[in-house]
């Protein structure tokens, strides 16, 4: 028996035309990769391995450990960033792995000026600041007058100075340009006295707002997955992501009968269920939501009743040749959940969740994965 419950594959070569295709729309800026969660839940080893091949030198982690996992799948000359920073402890594998940690308060800047002087080492930094979204990062004050002394910079070995957009995704919000004339006024008054330091603001939708808010370096992360950076337009990426499950059981409905946890669905006679391996254990109610569909040889079709644990019910009636399947003159072919059809971010609007979600979820999943292309 095939015990597996799904197979989740990603396109690794359009990962990399997605990485491309940011290249291309902020072609005076450093695209970064941020690859924290496992690369949003596709390998981050796999990511990382690839994009590094690929040319791409600045990785952002969330965490320590998450960067040490793929320390020996990176091309010389990388550079791995820790968004989190750094806790208690973790002083030796920062300074021996040359990871830089993203310091956002000021605290964390003096745990750190402290442990470069105890230890007489140099290392690298960077500085984040609060433009407008009050989550983490350096007050606009502190931060100016941190990075006015510019040789104490030095010291802390500081190569960055960034903040974050809080609404990029939706490019009429107001907030956008309050965020970017914030950070203009600080990167101003800053670059004369930290001529080597680089500024950067966008994450993936920031991107796609204009290069007014390119600066030097740019960390899209959901794009590069094939997310798409923009809510209201059509996506721009290619889709990286592809999912299918196979079906356990085929029944054609003798009765009108309720289906599923719940009772919450009838059906008529005649109508043919497909019960497919797969359930809210694998993330699939992420996936799937509310009024989910997969699709089955070319045609969609619709979730019916509540998605359980292990297993996901779909009404398959309209497929071609169904009645042959039925009979068991032909083999049934496996639902797909994700594809280039049903890419992530129309999954993930029609059941009011997040691509971001939709990815990180499937990571739980018991499914078989294989990456293709990648190869140089
Ligand atoms: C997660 C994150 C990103 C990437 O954001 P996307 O919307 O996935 O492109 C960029 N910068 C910071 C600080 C982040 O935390």
């Amino acid at each position: 028996m095939n015990t597996s419950t799904g197979v989740l594959t990603v396109n690794l070569d359009a990962l990399l035309a997605n990485w491309q295709i940011l290249r291309a729309r902020a072609p005076n800026s450093i695209v970064a990769a941020v690859v924290k969660a496992d690369a949003y839940g596709l390998d981050a080893r796999q990511v990382v391995r690839a994009l590094s091949r690929q040319g791409c030198r600045d990785f952002f982690f969330a965490t320590v450990s998450e960067a040490l996992e793929v320390a020996d799948v990176l091309s010389p000359g990388c550079r791995r960033y820790i968004l989190g920073g750094f806790a208690v402890g973790e002083e030796r594998d920062l300074l021996e792995h040359k990871l830089i940690p993203v310091l956002s308060s000021q605290a964390e800047v003096r745990r750190w000026q402290q442990l470069l002087a105890v230890t007489g080492r140099r290392a690298e930094c960077a500085l984040k600041f609060d433009s407008g979204m009050t989550r983490m990062g350096l007050a606009v004050d502190e931060l100016l007058a941190l990075g006015g002394d510019a040789s104490l910079c030095q010291q802390m070995g500081l190569r960055l100075i960034m903040s974050h957009l809080a609404c990029a995704d939706e490019s009429s919000h107001p907030q956008n340009s309050e965020q970017l004339t914030c950070f203009n006024r600080v990167s101003d008054q800053l670059r004369p006295h930290l001529p080597d330091v680089a500024f950067s603001l966008a994450n993936s939708s920031g991107i796609f707002l204009g290069p007014d808010y390119q600066a030097d370096l740019v960390r899209p992360g959901a794009a590069l997955y094939g997310v798409n950076p923009d809510m209201c337009g059509a996506n721009p990426m290619r889709s990286v992501v592809r999912l299918s499950v196979p079906v356990r059981q085929l029944r054609q409905l003798q009765q009108s009968s309720r289906i599923g946890y719940g009772a919450e669905v009838q059906l008529p006679a005649g109508r043919v269920l497909a019960v497919a391996a797969g359930g809210y254990a694998d993330g699939l109610h992420r996936v799937l939501g509310n009024e989910g569909v997969g699709r089955m040889a070319g045609v969609e079709v619709p979730v019916v009743g509540r998605v359980s644990m292990d297993s996901t019910i779909f009404d398959v009636t309209s497929v071609p040749n169904i009645q042959a399947m039925v009979r068991g003159e032909v083999e049934v072919p496996d639902i797909q959940v994700l594809d280039e059809h049903l890419d992530v971010s129309r999954v993930a609007a029609r059941n009011q969740s997040l691509g971001y979600e939709v990815l990180t979820s499937l990571r739980a999943g018991r499914y078989r994965r294989v990456y293709c292309g990648g190869e140089q």
